[in-house]
């Protein structure tokens, strides 16, 4: 493949809508591409005729809404441009209406409530911020998804309201800086993205991979990852050749994929592509997810998402870069060089601080899955407390201005002031940065390491954005009253650090000690989803999105319904196949092998009554212990499911889910491990982790 020729062929942008829309009508999208405002339907009719063109050279026949709703997934309904001519003929068209709006017939996605069955469409927007793309024989156009009333019914457009209200916000302080040339802000996102591989035929043989996306069962392998031999690995020309193959699937597509390497737990690894712009980086996330299974599936391998696939090795998580850009070019989170620069730096950064401190909530709820709630926490992944690493440098210069004390790296050891003097140097090296840090800086972005694999960036990004341009609001609100800009800009830091500075954490999240340290801190810790959940509709947060413009109070209280339903229907999937395996496979084998034993003892004892048969009476007495056990433990699963499903409303039944129906799971997932242990390999009716964990030679 021809790199530099071929990358982004497959997706209509800039340089294509250069080349074949007329100047004028170029220069209309572009401006409402930037001003993120309506498209004039004279103007629509032009684009959509060029990008059918477009299309139907690359081999297209159909169009498609792409849209994201709230199932996390992306999806799309594919209509021919073929229409019927007077002659009997057919002529391939596509018109401005076709390409602004569509109305999927999209009655069965979750809305929490939000749209009556009565007026049960929604419509698809396009968004022309993100730009549209072939797949296969179709032209996908990314578009919103929304209720006839206008309410969000998808992950995108509290995205794209979001970076609305921080670039409003930011502008607002920015322009009090005095550099006019800056008319704009955006948020800029790299995903880098960790998956498992395994080879299709052994994953055919586990039910609850194919129905879950994660093992139920499975004793531990005699070789996990204890020797860190895999991650950054050579790797295997399987996994190379599938990875060459996604790298070209995802340049024609115009996402640059750029760095791809081994991760810690056999049979895992990780792709990053360069950031871009928030909104597109989300599209490119979501591409990548999809993409990743079609060029898996075309190895014979399958690529697993979910956030633990397997106990006992690493789950796989979704570190999102997060930053804020000008149209200059310049990230507001680079510490720069100048007085002003370092100034400008140090309020973003404050404002990220108060941020997160005043909505740790909001961000654990950011990444609330059931998958992630069996990731979070882990050896691997950072806990459920949310905090901010900033590194030892720069969190004593911010102590420092805190308590208006000379910074002993400040030449002259006089306190520093400022605006007026230069920051002192601290190292962005990033070699020795927390890996086990949350919320992350990491010398001119912050990575957010909590978002599980399989969820969309939508999610995390929006709550980011808005807490965000919170924080600025309230700056801006001070800043444009000031009489002394310096000064009081001198003021915010040092009080966002008197107020703040608890959510600072340099140590190693991952000690019992932080989780003791944390709580006298006052900051939370939100083992589950559920319990996150339910603070999502606390008044404060209604009122802070309300402000933004980013989710009405309904939206709100829809998106906190649905989230909740998705961890209550997974856990019950999880169960009910959980029960099947162990009943239908575990069970019949667990007797056959019993009766295989028991048939030794007699087979020796017919020939001399005198033998011993220590060996197998005692394998046969563990064996019937653990399987009264197995016995006792699937009715109990039973048992509480039942209950659970009678329970009222979505809380509480998500509460039952949580704590007892997960609770039992483990119980029986324990008795069945141990089980699998004693029994003969050839009448263990599942592939082990072995064999799944090195499927892929
Ligand atoms: P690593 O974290 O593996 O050391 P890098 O720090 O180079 O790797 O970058 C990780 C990710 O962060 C990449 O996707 C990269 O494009 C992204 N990134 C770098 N700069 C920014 C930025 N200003 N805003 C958002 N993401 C960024
Ligand atoms: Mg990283």
């Amino acid at each position: 493949m021809d790199v530099v020729k071929e990358f982004g062929s497959l997706v209509f942008n800039e340089q294509v809508m250069r080349e074949r829309l007329p100047k004028d009508i170029y220069k209309a999208l572009r401006h409402t591409m930037q001003e993120r405002r309506d498209l004039d339907i004279e103007i629509a009719n032009v684009v959509a005729s060029a990008m059918k063109d477009w299309a139907v050279e690359k081999g297209a026949t159909h169009y498609t809404h792409w849209f994201q709703p709230m199932t996390g997934i992306t999806a799309e309904k594919h209509e021919g441009f073929i229409t019927p001519c007077d002659d009997g003929k057919v002529i391939m068209e596509f018109s401005g209406k076709e390409l602004v709006k569509g109305e999927p017939d999209a009655s069965s996605f979750p809305s929490g409530g939000i749209r009556a069955t009565f007026e049960a469409r929604g419509y698809t927007a396009w968004d022309p911020t993100s730009y549209a793309f072939i797949k296969g024989k179709t032209l996908c156009i990314p578009t919103a998804f929304c209720s006839f009333s206008g309410e969000a019914l998808d992950k995108k457009t509290p995205l794209l309201r979001s970076m609305q209200a921080i670039s409003r916000e930011a502008m607002r302080v920015i322009r009090l800086f005095g550099d006019g040339s800056i008319t704009d802000v955006t948020t800029t996102v790299g995903a880098e993205q960790e998956y498992f591989l395994i080879d299709e035929t052994i994953y055919k043989k586990r039910p609850d991979l194919v129905y879950c996306g994660r093992t139920l069962f499975g004793a531990r392998p005699s070789k996990g990852q204890e020797m860190d031999d895999h991650y950054f690995g050579v790797l295997k020309p399987r996994v190379a050749a599938f990875m060459d193959d996604l790298d070209e699937e995802l340049w024609k597509l115009g996402v640059v994929a750029k760095t791809k390497h081994n991760e810690v737990a056999p049979g895992q690894h990780e792709l990053a592509p360069m950031f871009s712009t928030t909104n597109i980086a989300t599209d490119h996330n979501q591409l990548v997810m999809e993409i990743i299974k079609t060029v898996a599936k075309r190895h014979g391998l399958v690529c697993l998402l979910h956030e633990k696939p397997f106990a006992g090795v690493n789950g796989s998580g979704k570190h999102n870069n997060w930053s804020m850009n000008t149209n200059t070019g310049e990230n507001l989170l680079d510490p720069g060089d100048t007085p002003s620069e370092n100034a400008r730096f140090l309020l973003m950064l404050a404002a990220v601080i108060k941020a997160v401190d005043e909505y740790q909530d909001l961000l654990r709820i950011s990444v609330a899955t059931p998958g992630n709630d069996c990731r979070l926490g882990g050896d691997e992944a950072p806990p459920a407390i949310i905090s901010i690493f900033l590194g030892d440098e720069l969190t004593s210069i911010l102590e420092c201005i805190k308590e208006g004390k000379p910074y002993d790296g400040h030449a002259g050891g006089e306190k520093m002031e400022i605006g007026v003097d230069a920051l002192p140097h601290f190292p962005k090296d990033t070699s020795d940065r927390n890996r086990t840090s949350p919320f992350a800086f990491t010398g001119n972005k912050f990575e957010f390491r909590m978002p599980g694999s399989s969820v969309s960036i939508a999610g995390p990004n929006f709550i980011i954005n808005t807490i965000v341009a919170e924080s600025l609001s309230q700056f801006a609100d001070e800043l444009e009253k000031a009489d002394d800009f310096k000064s009081a800009l001198s003021d915010i830091v040092k009080r966002t650090m008197i107020e703040h500075d608890r959510i600072i954490f340099n140590g190693n999240n991952y000690s019992d000690e932080w989780v003791k340290e944390a709580q006298r801190r006052g900051l939370l810790n939100l083992k589950s989803s559920v319990d996150a959940l339910e603070l999502f509709s606390l008044e404060k947060n209604i009122r802070l999105f309300e402000k933004h413009g980013v989710l009405t109070r309904s939206e709100l209280l829809a998106r906190q319904e649905i989230m909740l339903e998705i961890c209550y229907k997974t856990t019950n999937i999880e169960a009910l196949t959980m029960l099947d395996i162990a009943k239908q496979q575990i069970v019949p084998a667990v007797i056959a092998y019993m009766s295989e034993v028991s048939g030794a003892i007699i087979g020796k004892r017919s020939v001399d009554e005198g033998l011993g048969c220590k060996l197998e009476t005692s394998l046969l007495e563990k064996l019937s212990a653990l399987s009264d056990k197995l016995c006792d433990k699937i009715e109990e699963l039973e048992v509480i499911v039942e209950t659970a499903k009678r329970e009222n409303g979505v809380m509480a039944t998500a509460k039952v889910y949580h704590d007892g129906v997960l609770a039992k799971m483990q119980e029986l997932r324990e008795t069945v491990d141990a089980l699998e242990m004693l029994t003969k390999k050839d009448c263990w009716p599942l592939p082990s982790y072995g064999d799944i964990l090195y499927s892929v030679k």
